[in-house]
């Protein structure tokens, strides 16, 4: 008799299911995406487990995926010989949500049923998206290395419970058997299956079987009697890993494709690079922009880094040293053809060419970038959007790169005197006042804060632009910005303005208001003694009476804020 019991699905996990079943009709076909994808995602673990000891693919390794269906039972299944899975596996990887975000995730959703299904994309609940289209689902499986008796089967009507039991399983791997809804059984048809294939998982480099059709005309009357010959199989997707194809052969959606499977984002990417490297180091790289921030992009432990392959075997997802932290949202593949085969994050980090190939994968990326700007303005803002916050980390982090960096920033300017950041350095250079050798900025808690600035009455007067700053980061960043293109950034509100005297008739005018202010200084100076440093006459109000200035070397104003807000 078979021991099998009942278990409940994690609270967060019945929310989800409950929401792909109940409201995701709008892309059904993806499923069948995801579930290709974890096949395929096993296997590319029972490879890189095979270096280590290769007796667990007991001498079978002719990696594949089959896909059948039975338009009369309405089912379909998808079998791979990957890993699999032991009972302890099962139920944590399919009756949980162990993923940290899931918690936001659910707190993130709108009710809108498109918008929420593109953020489930996002966040990757791949296998349960097999609930979108079915009333069923078994999954049989075995864990490679495990005895036949190791067999687990699961169950689930995906509703707020699943039975788990024993049962005998020849094959390594996993059969996934969906019992498709009675409006769903189009994906028991065998040429809708084929399509939904060949267009999402073409890039796989796992060959994707399916059972061949006997061609009409094929058949012959007289055979009828002879018994049915054995069923062949065939490949229906391209089965190469993509990157290792040259780049003219491979089309716009087949990147697009790719991206999907490695960001498990449904959006699509904003552009990418794809780049083989000859030489003395030897690798392929493809990177890609994502069209939107992930919703953990501030957590500490959000995923990161590139999938790491050695030789075209998978070694590791989020191999974070190939790029710098200012660039963890960009996303792809790097296939080395020199580091070892049994690297480890160990090695990695202390491994020469990886330091070489993280220096050129940081200039490809930034490259990239500054290409988007050039050719797709609205591409850039969008990324600009996404993902410029995370960019002005990189003048502190990346010493070398920092003019290019630079050149990437966009900025609220007094110029559009609108919150949107959409103006370059290079902008700003092209509007200089004659005279003008600096790159003006203020920072402040927010945009209309800096916008009313009485620091910036005199710039405007004067038709001088200026930098609007008011995001966390921008003290941060502006301590590490000394210069662009030769010019120094000034703060407007820091230590004496050298501008003040933009003619000799100001200077007159500035030395008399200096002699008629003296004794009124002095008063103020001297009831003010604890409050400020200093008290100066000064010409560049032209509306406000006073302000407050910061000393040249002083701690910007935001900077104070934040160590006051850590206690300091
Ligand atoms: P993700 O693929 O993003 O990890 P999924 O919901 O698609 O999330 O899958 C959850 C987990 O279930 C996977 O991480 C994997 O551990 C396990 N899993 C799913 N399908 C398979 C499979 N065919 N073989 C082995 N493990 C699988
Ligand atoms: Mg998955």
């Amino acid at each position: 008799d078979v021991k099998k019991e009942t278990l409940g699905f994690q609270t967060e996990a019945k929310q989800l299911l409950h929401l792909m079943i109940h409201s995701l009709y709008s892309n059904r076909e993806i499923f069948l995406r995801e579930l290709i994808s974890n096949a395929s995602d096993a296997i590319d673990k029972l490879r890189f487990a095979a270096l280590a000891d290769d007796k667990i693919l007991e001498g079978q390794s002719d990696y594949q995926i089959r896909v059948e269906v039975d338009k009369e039972a309405a089912t379909v299944t998808i079998t791979d010989n990957g890993i699999g899975m032991n009972r302890e596996e099962v139920i944590d990887n399919l009756g949980t949500i162990a993923k940290s975000g899931t918690a936001a995730f659910l707190a993130s959703l709108t009710g809108d049923q498109k918008k929420d299904s593109q953020l489930i994309g996002q966040f990757g609940v791949g296998f349960y998206s097999a609930f979108i289209v079915a009333e069923r689902v078994e999954v049989h499986t075995r864990k490679a290395g495990e005895p036949k008796e190791a067999g687990v089967l699961w169950e689930s009507q995906g509703e707020s419970e699943f039975s788990i039991g024993e049962l005998p399983r020849d094959e390594r791997g996993t059969s996934i058997r969906l019992f498709l809804k009675s409006d769903c059984t189009e994906f028991a048809d065998d040429w809708r299956v084929r399509s939904v294939i060949k267009k999402y998982s073409d890039h796989i480099s796992v060959p994707v079987l399916m059972l061949k059709q006997e061609a009409p005309g094929e058949h012959d009357e007289s055979d009828d009697e002879a018994k049915p010959e054995a069923p062949t199989w065939e490949t229906v997707n391209e089965a190469t890993a993509l990157w290792t194809r040259s780049r003219s052969d491979i089309s716009d959606d087949e990147y697009k494709a790719f991206y999907q499977h490695v960001s498990h984002d449904f959006d699509e990417p904003l552009t990418w690079s794809h780049n083989r490297v000859e030489g003395k180091l030897e690798y392929t790289s493809l990177l890609y922009v994502p069209g939107r921030a992930p919703f953990d992009l501030w957590n500490r432990d959000a995923s990161k880094g590139l999938k790491l392959y050695v030789q075209r075997t998978f070694i590791m997802d989020e191999a974070e040293q190939f790029l710098p932290l200012y660039l963890r949202f960009i996303r792809g593949v790097v296939d080395s053809n020199d580091l070892p085969l049994n690297v480890s994050r160990e090695i990695l980090q202390q491994h020469p060419s990886v330091d070489s190939m993280r220096s050129a994968l940081t200039k490809r990326a930034l490259d990239m970038l500054a290409k988007l700007a050039k050719s797709d303005a609205d591409k850039y803002a969008t990324f600009w959007r996404e993902f410029g916050q995370v960019l002005k980390e990189g003048p502190a982090e990346d010493f070398a790169n920092k003019e290019k960096i630079a050149r990437l920033l966009r900025f609220a300017t007094t110029h559009m005197d609108s919150e949107t950041q959409d103006q370059s350095l290079d902008d700003y250079l092209g509007r200089l006042q004659e005279g003008q050798d600096k790159i003006y900025y203020v920072v402040a808690e927010n945009f209309n804060t800096a916008r009313r600035s009485p620091h910036l009455e005199v710039f405007r007067k004067r038709g001088i632009e200026v930098l609007l700053l008011s995001d966390r980061v921008d003290d941060w960043l502006m301590s590490h910005l000394q210069e662009f293109e030769g010019k120094k950034f000034q703060d407007v509100a820091r230590g004496e303005l050298d501008m003040e005297d933009a003619s000799e008739e100001e200077k007159a005018e500035r030395e008399k208001l200096q002699e008629e202010s003296q004794a009124l200084v002095e008063r103020m100076k001297q009831s003010l003694s604890d409050e400020v440093a200093d008290v100066r006459a000064t010409a560049r109000l032209t509306d406000s009476p006073a302000c407050l200035v910061v000393g040249e070397f002083d701690m910007g104003a935001q900077m104070r804020r934040i160590m006051e807000a850590a206690g300091q």
